[in-house]
């Protein structure tokens, strides 16, 4: 064995390697998730009314929630990448469906997060496997991140829908628009929101109604998992 393989095989007894999707040993990420990913984006239906189509690359459940979780709370960076790459074939999909503009030209924003949960997770998971997401699909695509919270939103768990939504009102503001977007050729862009995670759909609501307030109209949700 030589020395990187050594070093390698020490790291395995240290940080024993699993499939950030279903944990199977022996795999960062294994064939079976990635393709299970590369399955076509689901409609969903979130009971606060987003305004704009909400997709999904799946289901709340294996590969698609536990990936997510195992990038916040476990700080699987290196899953952006798979992650990203997932969310360039939905993107590359709904657009094929007509569901989305050019896939050129692509202004993929960020769904806010909270500064202290990102610090804890060592960055803004959502903007990692956009960032990802957009390297896949080429110079055109761009991530823009807009939006951010303000205030002291309480962590949205156990709230039902009602409250989640007026927990989020005036919780989510847009950052002045960069240049670019002010230009008017500007308006044949698509502008998508990003999120990891679709739970009753008032984080999507806000952020959409937010944005809109700004002139910008966006054209789809997509997350990656969706409730
Ligand atoms: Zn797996």
């Amino acid at each position: 064995m030589d020395k990187a393989g050594m070093f390698s095989a020490l790291a395995d007894l240290i940080l024993p390697v699993e499939c950030g999707g279903c944990g199977v040993a022996g795999t960062r990420w294994c064939r079976r998730c990635r393709s299970r990913m590369s399955d076509a984006p689901v409609e969903l239906s979130p009971r606060v009314d987003v305004g704009v189509a909400t997709w999904a690359l799946g289901r709340y459940r294996a590969p698609y929630a536990t990936s997510v979780l195992a990038m916040k709370e476990h700080r699987r960076r290196d899953l952006a990448e798979p992650l990203g790459a997932a969310l360039a074939g939905a993107l590359r999909t709904l657009a094929a469906w007509s569901e989305l503009p050019d896939v050129d030209r692509l202004h993929l924003i960020p769904a806010p997060t909270r500064a202290l949960s990102a610090r804890r997770r060592g960055g803004d998971t959502v903007t990692a496997f956009a960032a990802a997401a957009a390297t896949e699909l080429g110079a055109g695509v761009r991530v823009t991140p807009l939006l951010h919270t303000v205030g002291s939103v309480r962590d949205s768990m156990g709230l039902d829908a009602r409250h989640r939504a007026s927990n989020m009102s005036g919780a989510i503001v847009c950052r002045s628009l960069p240049a670019g977007l002010r230009r008017p050729d500007a308006g044949t862009d698509g502008f998508v929101l990003i999120d990891d995670v679709l739970t009753t759909g008032a984080t999507a609501a806000e952020s959409v109604r937010v944005l809109g307030a700004q002139g910008l109209r966006v054209h789809s949700v997509v997350v990656i998992a969706g409730a």
